[in-house]
């Protein structure tokens, strides 16, 4: 029986997703997580505890505690996992990137230097610390700019500002995010630093794939049909297939084939964003890991519709079948916004959104009663609604129609005074 090894930070949704998967293939799986590295089994299921941001440490572990029944593939769920899961691979001997070329990824300045280096069409950047003088740091902005950490995901903390005021505004909203217990308890090295690039103007576009020996195979190109102007980020409609004429579809897979060259990327799942403009294609972000969430029931595969999921593990494993294409049918999912931050008391309308022509399902994954943050601040949705139609435009509109419906019951907070710097909070 094969075996694979799960590694994520959240025990969630993709990850029975992908235990689903493998179950369907007759694959073991084991996880490992960093949820809790207190305690040994966080979840009384055998999860292995890990420290992610402790790449190294956490690949020995992996060696250690699977020697003698080491895994045949480890896959990584978000970004926070890759570089632990890429040196455990390599030193288990299994097919991998290497732990060098994910690091590079994981890192936004590293990343910039690298396909900048290469000749690829990035935005003008520059990284500075928080405890410069901001002054001298404006002396080199060039507005309009987009303000980000270098290693949070999901648009988190990524803040456009047109002028200067904004951009102090954007850095000192950074500083408050990075002050976060629960950005805090990550303990990513790269949490005194922000990066600032000019902004691109221009449509969106994801591309989800699949990386064979050096080779992209483009799995979908997602058009994001609303316009992601800031000054935050947060993410709402896929659509899939793209609506952009063939030539702008070739030139933006021809661009994510040389960023995989020149990232050194040569296998497993690969997920980015490139905008267009009249200049071209520019690239946003690559990473080399699966789209996130739920994201990911927008697609399928086949006549049978194998989940991405089941593809990603079939390919990582060499259980064949991998090539499958994506269906016919068009398909949207959108990431339901979160309107305010506040507590998430209630929602209604699920079921007339459910009934919308086209959809097919709705789910919502915020808890009740608990804390919701809106962007820059957030980094989860409030759900996911997901449609299927014979045009992308079916699939978009019945989306739209859909999220109509609901109506989100979210509480104001109380307003916190802090013990010691007496800052009021919401
Ligand atoms: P994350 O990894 O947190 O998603 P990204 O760097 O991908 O961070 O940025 C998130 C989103 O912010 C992008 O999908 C894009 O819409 C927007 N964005 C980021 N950088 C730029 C930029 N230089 N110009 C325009 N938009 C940008």
């Amino acid at each position: 029986m094969k075996r694979v090894l799960i590694l994520a930070s959240k025990l969630g949704y993709q990850t029975q997703a992908f235990a689903d998967a493998a179950k369907r293939l007759g694959v073991e799986v084991s996880l490992g997580t960093d949820r809790c590295h207190k305690l040994d089994d966080p979840w009384g299921d055998g999860a292995m505890a890990l420290h992610f941001e402790n790449a190294e440490e956490s690949a020995s572990k992996i060696v250690r505690e699977t020697m003698g029944d080491a895994p045949d593939a480890i896959v990584a769920l978000g970004d926070r996992t890759t570089a632990a899961a890429a040196r455990a691979a390599c030193a288990l001997g299994l097919s991998s990137n290497t732990a060098e070329a994910v690091e590079i990824c994981r890192n936004k300045l590293r990343q910039r230097e690298t396909l900048k280096l290469a000749g690829l069409p990035v935005p003008d950047f520059f990284a500075f610390a928080l405890d410069e003088d901001i002054s001298s740091v404006l002396t080199r902005v060039l507005f309009p700019c987009v303000v980000k950490p270098l290693a949070l995901a999901a648009s988190q903390g990524v803040i456009r500002a047109n002028d200067a005021a904004e951009f102090r505004r954007a850095v000192e909203r950074i500083r408050a995010l990075f002050d976060q217990p629960e950005i805090r308890a990550t303990r990513d090295g790269t949490l005194d630093r922000v990066l600032v690039e000019r902004y691109v103007p221009g449509g969106e576009v994801a591309i989800e794939g699949l990386i064979t020996e050096g080779r992209l195979r483009v799995l979908a190109i997602f058009d994001k049909p609303d316009a992601l102007e800031g000054p935050y980020f947060e993410e709402a409609i896929y659509v899939t297939p793209s609506c952009l004429p063939q030539r702008t579809q070739d030139a933006i897979a021809d661009c994510a084939t040389r960023c995989v060259a020149a990232l050194g990327l040569v296998t497993g799942p690969f997920h980015a964003e490139f905008r267009i403009n009249e200049d071209g294609v520019w690239v946003i972000e690559i990473a080399p890991r699966p789209i996130g969430g739920l994201c990911s029931r927008a697609l399928r595969f086949g006549d049978g519709g194998m989940s991405l999921e089941e593809l990603i593990l079939r390919h990582a494993l060499g259980l064949g079948d991998s090539e499958l294409a994506r269906e016919s049918a068009a398909a949207g999912v959108m990431m339901i916004p979160v309107p305010r931050s506040g507590i998430f008391e209630g929602v209604e309308g699920i079921e007339a959104a459910r009934r919308v022509r086209g959809v097919e399902d709705v789910l919502i994954t915020a808890r009740l009663h608990d804390n919701i943050a809106a962007w820059p601040e957030g980094s989860s949705y409030l759900g996911f609604i997901f449609s299927r139609g014979d045009s992308a435009e079916e699939a978009e509109a019945a989306l739209r129609v859909a999220h109509s419906k609901l109506n989100f019951v979210i509480r104001a907070r109380l307003p916190v005074e802090h013990p010691v710097t007496g800052r009021i909070t919401a």
